[in-house]
């Protein structure tokens, strides 16, 4: 069965191999992103694997479902580039990999605190020019301190096991609160959690009731001097907001590992190119934001996880076997083959 994974890394291409060597998987790598420019090249596969921005909207997943594509396979937890309703009117089955190293994402916003709050990648720089001055580099300690969580999942309430390590208070919002986190930290109501928090992270999905949660109305319920930190999706922060709330001085600093428009700019070198995205050049001026390109999840450990799931979720449905991590109500992949004579084998 021929699956073709777009967005596709080396990096991965070597694990993905390893982990589909006894299954009747058949990758055909493509490192081009998913859209309607490129969806031909899913032309001859039953299935196709794709990551988080990779584009699935309905248009799409029409031609996809013409060229004969029965299954989508995630690469990634979250969900909210494909348009699910339509998957289902087509009876795509769409699987995800929902959990796959809920600490390689904590550890990076954890990563991301302690730089912004410690001026890591300030000292960074002088140090290689034999500038010891400490001036500009003063942080505070992480201990004592409130950290706001929003979105108390897996990843939510790694990050609260951490944060207890490091002995700081803590806040919990999620419309569905966990009796692990209960016993970590205080849940409380959204508005109490952005004013009496020192630093807020987010850990919730993106989807209509969160898209832009982050914006002038929550910023200015923030505390003066707060950190706050996005490991989430980009979208959950209306970047000119925070972009005013920076200029202002109110916000301390902010950290993020993902962007709203990062589609067109994430996962590729485009350090040769003239920044097009003016809001996003905007937030590389500001001496307090610091900015990772998506890669949280981005450990040896998860990639492997990611790998072994996919193909297990591949094979199951192949099997004729409904998928437990089916995102939409289709959980079954019908067996029609691909349509004859458009069989691709180039590979990029
Ligand atoms: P999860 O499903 O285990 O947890 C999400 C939590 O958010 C749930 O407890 C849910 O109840 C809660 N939630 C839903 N709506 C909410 C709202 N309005 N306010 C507050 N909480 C709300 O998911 P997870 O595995 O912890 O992942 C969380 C998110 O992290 C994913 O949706 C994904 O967007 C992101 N993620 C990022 C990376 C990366 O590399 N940067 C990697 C993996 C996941």
């Amino acid at each position: 069965m021929k699956c073709a994974v777009f967005s596709s890394r080396p990096d991965e291409r070597r694990i993905l191999e390893q982990q589909a060597q006894d299954s009747p998987i058949e990758w055909v790598f493509h490192c081009e992103p998913l859209h309607l420019a490129t969806v031909a090249l899913a032309r001859g596969c039953h299935a196709i694997c794709v990551f988080v921005n990779d584009q699935l909207n309905a248009s799409v997943l029409d031609q996809l479902h013409a060229f004969g594509v029965r299954i989508i396979a995630l690469r990634c937890a979250g969900f909210n580039q494909v348009d699910i309703s339509h998957a289902d009117r087509l009876g795509l089955p769409v699987v995800r990999v929902p959990a796959y190293s809920p600490h390689a994402v904590a550890e990076h916003t954890f990563a991301l605190l302690l730089a912004i709050n410690r001026k890591i990648h300030k000292a960074y720089n002088r140090v290689r020019e034999s500038n010891f001055a400490l001036e500009g580099l003063l942080g505070f300690d992480l201990h004592g301190k409130t950290l706001g969580i929003i979105g108390t999942g897996k990843i939510g309430s790694c990050v609260a096991r951490i944060a207890q390590g490091f002995g700081m208070n803590i806040l919990l919002y999620d419309p569905f609160p966990s009796k692990e986190c209960e016993a970590l930290g205080r849940y409380v109501a959204l508005d109490v959690l952005l004013s009496q928090s020192k630093i807020v992270s987010l850990h919730c999905p993106l989807n209509d009731s969160t898209r832009h949660l982050i914006r002038r109305e929550s910023l200015a319920l923030m505390q003066d001097k707060s950190i706050l930190i996005n490991t989430s999706r980009g979208a959950l922060v209306d970047t000119q907001a925070v972009i005013q709330t920076l200029k202002s001085g109110k916000l301390g600093a902010l950290a993020i590992d993902v962007y709203e428009e990062e589609a067109d700019l994430f996962f590729a070198d485009h350090s040769g190119e003239v920044l097009q995205d003016d809001i996003f050049s905007r937030l590389l001026t500001f001496p307090n934001v610091l900015i990772t390109g998506h890669q949280a999840f981005f450990t040896e450990d998860a990639l492997q996880e990611i790998a072994k799931v996919t193909v297990a979720n591949l094979s199951s449905l192949l099997a004729g076997h409904p998928s437990e991590n089916a995102v939409g109500k289709t959980k079954l992949a019908p067996m029609t083959p691909p349509h004859d004579g458009l069989r691709t084998s180039s590979s990029t």
